[in-house]
């Protein structure tokens, strides 16, 4: 696939997601499954894999996690 960005060319790799959800609640998401432009360092991540990040995002919410480290988990 191609970069939206810059026409260049994406590779598999892994990315980390920082999410805000309100000013005092951020989660950020390591080894983050994405396609990653070799040109500019673009990220285009799997709407499934994104959906797989947001369920994560509601669970450490309802643990009452205010500011969290996770590592992607498919299985979550
Ligand atoms: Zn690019």
């Amino acid at each position: 696939m191609q970069c939206p960005v810059c026409g260049g060319v994406m590779e598999a790799g892994k990315t980390s997601l920082t999410l805000e959800r309100s000013m005092e609640r951020i989660i950020v998401i390591k080894n983050v499954p994405a396609l990653v432009c070799k040109q500019c360092g673009e990220n285009f991540i799997d709407i499934s894999v994104s959906k797989q990040v947001e369920k994560m995002v509601i669970s450490a919410e309802k643990s009452g996690i205010k500011l969290g480290f996770l590592e992607f988990d498919q299985a979550a």
